[in-house]
Parts: structure tokens; sequence; C-alpha cells
């Protein structure tokens, strides 16, 4: 088999996905990113930043949530590469509203890219991964699935949903020599979360000890850290990187 793995981040366009797919850079590994937005600036950017790392990645645009369409990539990417070695389900979006004003849309969307999204992505490479014995998943949670926000019902719901799915997924599969993982980020400095009032961010920020916020890339360490031999009898965890705010 060739040294070198092939990485599919989702979501890997911006924020904590793109420090994800750097990080992986360091690796040499093939590098295959998902996005969604229309506007293609920030996936060519981070496609800029792996070519300065010397990496050739590939960009596909698609929702994480249709089914259909995850398949039909996954299925490109297995007759270019035969395999991917390592999953990173990371694409997420929020739309925060307190419950009484969520209309059925709001929630539907946020489940559907953060949570089925999860599912379609892992069901369509996971019989590979049995047949190579070997793979690595991580799906990025959050702090919220933990102990919740008010305003992020459904998105707590979702990533609550990803811990149990990790876990589930990780029992399935640690006899075939699949690692399966959740993190679960704090407050982390990206756009999802500058676009939070000051207010907001001002509460937030009292209750990490460490007194700042995250950034990308101290969670991209973690990620990379449960796909490497070190993290070789972790599984079924949800590891937390959140400067302390949740002990
Ligand atoms: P971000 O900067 O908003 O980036 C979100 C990424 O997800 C983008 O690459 C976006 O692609 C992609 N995406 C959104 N909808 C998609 C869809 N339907 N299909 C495919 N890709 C889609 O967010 P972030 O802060 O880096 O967050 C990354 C992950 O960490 C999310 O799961 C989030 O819930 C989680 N998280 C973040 C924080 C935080 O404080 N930032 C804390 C806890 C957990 P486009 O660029 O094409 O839109």
């Amino acid at each position: 088999m060739e040294d070198r793995r092939v990485v599919v981040v989702t979501g890997g366009s911006r924020g904590i996905g793109r420090a994800i797919a750097l990080k992986f850079a360091e690796e040499n590994a093939h590098i295959i990113i998902f996005h969604y937005d229309p506007d293609e600036s920030a996936s060519s950017e981070t496609l800029n930043l792996l070519k300065e790392k010397g990496i050739e990645a590939k960009s596909f645009k698609v929702d994480v949530s249709d089914k259909k369409a995850v398949d039909s990539v996954f299925e490109k990417i297995f007759s270019e590469y035969k395999r991917v070695d390592v999953l990173i389900n990371n694409a997420g979006i929020t739309k925060d509203k307190l419950l009484i004003r969520m209309d059925e849309n709001d929630w539907d969307i946020v489940l559907n890219v953060n949570l089925k999204g999860v599912y379609n992505c892992t069901h369509a490479v996971l019989r590979n991964m049995i047949k190579q014995r070997r793979g690595w998943i991580v799906n990025i949670a959050s702090i919220v699935g933990q102990i919740g926000n008010a305003g992020q019902a459904n998105y707590a719901a979702s990533k609550a949903g990803i811990m149990g799915f990790t876990k589930s997924v990780a029992k399935e599969v640690a006899g075939r020599g699949i690692m399966v993982n959740a993190v679960a980020p704090g407050f982390i400095d990206t756009e999802m979360t500058a676009k939070l009032p000051d207010k907001v961010k001002e509460e937030f920020l009292k209750q990490i000890p460490i007194g700042r916020l995250g950034d990308p890339e101290e969670v991209a360490e973690v990620v990379y850290w449960l796909c490497s031999e070190g993290a070789s009898y972790v599984t079924g965890q949800v590891i937390h990187v959140n400067g302390g705010m949740y002990m």
C-alpha cells in the first residue's frame, strides 16, 4: 500500500477544517476538502495554502447533508485514490434562536448538515475502511453538545448526537482496526464565532479559565494526534479542547 494517507476533511475551506487540512499537509498526505459555499474563494485559499506546503489538494463542492451527492463524490475519490484512510467530519453550521422562535427549517437544516452529514460521509467510507482493516474517523462535536446553550437547541442536539454516534460506531468497528473519536471544541476563533455579538463573546470569555479563545490550530493538533500511532489505544472518546471551560 502506498504510504501517503488519503485524508478527507469536510468543511475544509475555512476555520478549524482548514487548520486540520494544513496539519495533515505536514505528513505529506493526499488531502481532499469538501465545502459548500458557491463562493469558492475560501476553498481556493485553502488549496493555495496547501500548495505552499507542497500538497496538490483537491476540493469538492458538496452539501454533506445530501446523501446522493456525498456518495457520488466518494465514488470519484475511490476511483482515483482507491481508499480513504482518514475522515474528518468537520462541516457544521449554526442557526441560533431561542426554541420558542425556532421553526422547523432552522431545526432541520442544522440537524441535516451537522448530524446527518456525519452519517452520510461515515457511511460512504466505512466499507472501504473495513476492507483495508484500518482507518481513522474524527467527528467535530462541540462543548455545547455536552453542556447545552440557550439559543442553540438545534446545534446542541446535533453535537450531542455526534457524541452518541461516535461511541456506537467506535464499538462496531474497533475490531476492524478503525478508530472513531470526537473532538469537542469550546470557543474557537473562527468565522462561526466572529458573528456572535460582543456581549455574548464577553460572557463566554468570563467562563474560560485560560482566559482567551482557542485557535483553530489548537483543535487541529488534537485531531491529528487522534489519527496518529500515539493514540493507538484511544477510540470512542470525546476529547474536549476548550481552555478549561468545561471540565
Ligand atoms: P466555519 O468557519 O463556519 O466553517 C464551516 C465549514 O463547514 C466551512 O468550510 C463550510 O464550507 C463548511 N460547510 C458548511 N455547510 C456545509 C455543507 N452543507 N456541506 C459541506 N460543507 C459545509 O466553522 P468553524 O468554526 O471552523 O467550525 C468547524 C466545526 O467545528 C463545525 O462543525 C463547528 O460546529 C465546530 N465547532 C466550532 C466551534 C467554534 O468555536 N468555532 C466550537 C465548537 C465546535 P464553505 O466555506 O463552503 O461555506
